[in-house]
């Protein structure tokens, strides 16, 4: 794994694997990361991935990658494959790819021996009379009528649901467990329904029967040798179903499920469905839109997979939920790309400024280093000329002292190369300021000025050799920490998460990136190269995050 990954702290989970392997319980651990492909991954996902893998890494076990894909009216190949991909670029490397579908002859079996047990019996209620059967969390359930029916005839509806005899709705596969138990899910859960016409993207049509999440997990971990099934608190009223499944069979494997606390972040939404309606409205460009908390989403917005890697070790894994600040998740990938983004420069509001005593169609040939820390990391050339960019926002005609940047009739150091003085100021007819006149002093390329001090540093880039680009600036995809809170999550979208600036240009070096190349735009803050260009050919570079927390952190 990663070169500087600190060691994954010892959470309570990593406490209940020691113990179990100096007892002698197990040898040799094996986790399991289950997601449903019915949506991309999002950061709470890289939670669990980091979890189950970062365990089956640190124990010399193994993990494995299985689709939970017993729900085929909502999964898709493409989801299947994209989540692969995210996993893989996350770092990690399954021990076996599996899938949930794998197991459904198995699971028909598993069924038949709890029929047979006298522990299972077709149920022919319709959905609403199981809701009115059920009972409530202060009343106990009544038993179905059908809940006695004999092993034989059991076994012969069971059969016929799965040839396909029953219409979707018309009967399910129930456990004879206890109406009255206090724990609902214990209440004669359902093992199986009908559905009928749907397209498996594992088993096409061959089944028209389906298995119940609670009674496929279990099970399925106990195939592949499980030995600790993590997931999240709210499966924490199943587990007595887990387990009761598992005490039932013959399978001889008895994995043990632990419940963490999943990870909430503020300023956004991680359900799949709300996802999902994000990118089916149009809310944003795609699944991938760096606004987005998936993990496509924070790679193309330009996140490095140690950053979320140590991001998921820092907030750690308790069984008390809360909620992340944003800012925590920033800091991971600003800390990371402090150390290895190189250094460049980019003009995003570009003023011209013409040099007047520097020679006309001179090129000067600098060198700035690629990082201030890091001489290892080597320098890169820059071409100095008399008509250069800075930022608008580097230029003022009068400010007080607190304004370390170029100020009419004022010196200014521009980085890695010489000191001007602003002379005049150029307008249109419109009164707008289009060009500033300067002189340079030859005498200060890495030398500081005699006899005076100029304290501003500012970025510039060659007018004419410079890079026009567009760049994409990110705010949070919410205005408030709990979308959806009071009301419509839609309603809390903020309006300005995007901004596009298109007079952007960039330094020379910067003409061959390739997309996912990462840099600091000195004193602007961390870009990544678009795998996509603009309309007119132009590259994009996104905002990955600012220099700095802006957020009052
Ligand atoms: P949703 O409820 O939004 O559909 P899910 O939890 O059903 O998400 P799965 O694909 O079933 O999504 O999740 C796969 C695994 O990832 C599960 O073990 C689940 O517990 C874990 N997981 C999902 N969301 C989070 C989260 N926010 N924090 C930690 N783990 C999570
Ligand atoms: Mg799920």
């Amino acid at each position: 794994m990663s070169e500087q990954q600190q060691a994954a702290p010892k959470n309570f989970i990593r406490q209940i694997i020691d113990a179990d392997l100096a007892s002698g319980k197990h040898t040799h651990i094996r986790t399991r990361f289950p997601p449903e492909p019915n949506g991309f991954l999002h950061i709470g996902h890289a939670k669990s991935i980091v979890l189950n893998f970062g365990i089956g890494e640190d124990y010399h076990g193994a993990t494995n990658l299985r689709f939970d894909d017993t729900n085929p009216a909502k999964e898709e190949e493409a989801f299947v494959e994209a989540i692969k991909e995210d996993v893989r670029w996350l770092g990690y490397r399954w021990d076996e790819l599996r899938f949930a579908s794998d197991y459904f002859e198995q699971l028909y079996g598993y069924a038949v021996e709890l029929i047979e047990k006298g522990l299972a019996y077709v149920c022919d209620l319709s959905p609403e009379q199981v809701r009115e059967y059920r009972g409530t969390l202060t009343e106990p359930g009544r038993e179905s009528p059908y809940r006695n029916r004999g092993v034989e005839e059991n076994l012969d509806l069971f059969a016929r649901m799965r040839a396909g005899e029953f219409e979707d709705g018309s009967r399910t596969l129930r456990a004879k467990i206890d109406m009255a138990s206090p724990n609902m899910n214990m209440r004669d859960p359902a093992l199986y329904r009908i559905r009928h016409g749907l397209v498996h993207h594992q088993t096409g049509d061959a089944w028209c029967i389906y298995p119940m999440y609670d009674f496929t997990h279990p099970i399925s971990d106990a195939i592949e040798g499980i030995t600790h099934s993590l997931c999240t608190l709210e499966f924490e009223d199943h587990r007595p179903l887990y387990d009761w499944v598992l005490d039932h069979i013959s399978i001889g494997c008895h994995p043990q499920q632990i419940e963490f606390a999943r990870l909430n972040l503020e300023y956004t939404v991680m359900s799949k469905r709300k996802l999902t309606q994000l990118v089916s409205e149009g809310h944003v460009s795609g699944w991938d839109d760096p606004r987005m908390p998936t993990i496509a989403g924070l790679r193309r917005r330009g996140y490095t997979p140690a950053s979320i890697r140590s991001f998921c070790n820092a907030i750690g894994v308790t069984r008390s939920d809360s909620t992340v600040e944003m800012g925590v998740l920033e800091n991971a990938i600003r800390s990371d790309l402090d150390a290895s983004a190189p250094r460049r420069m980019a003009v995003l509001r570009p003023l011209r400024l013409v040099i007047s005593n520097y020679p006309e169609g001179q090129v000067e040939k600098l060198q700035g280093p690629n990082h201030p820390k890091d001489a290892a990391m080597g320098s890169r050339e820059l071409l100095f000329t008399r008509e250069i960019y800075i930022d608008r926002e580097d230029f003022r005609e009068e400010a007080n002292k607190k304004y370390k940047r170029l100020v009419l009739g004022k010196e200014v150091r521009l980085r890695n190369a010489y000191v001007i003085r602003a002379d005049e100021v150029i307008r249109d007819a419109a009164g707008e300021i289009t060009e500033i006149r300067c002189t340079y002093d030859p005498e200060t390329l890495g030398r500081n000025p005699e006899g005076r001090k100029v304290r501003g540093v500012i970025h510039w880039v060659p007018a004419e050799q410079g890079i026009p680009v567009q760049v994409r600036l990110y705010d949070r995809l919410f205005r408030v920490p709990a979308p959806g809170r009071e009301g419509d999550f839609l309603d809390d979208l903020n309006p300005d998460s995007l901004s596009i600036l298109e007079e952007a240009v960039v330094e020379p070096s910067l003409r061959d990136v390739a997309p996912g190349e990462r840099f600091q735009f000195e004193r602007e803050g961390y870009f990544c190269r678009d795998p996509e260009d603009a309309a007119d050919g132009r590259p994009v570079f996104n905002q990955i995050v600012s220099l700095r927390d802006s957020w009052g952190g």
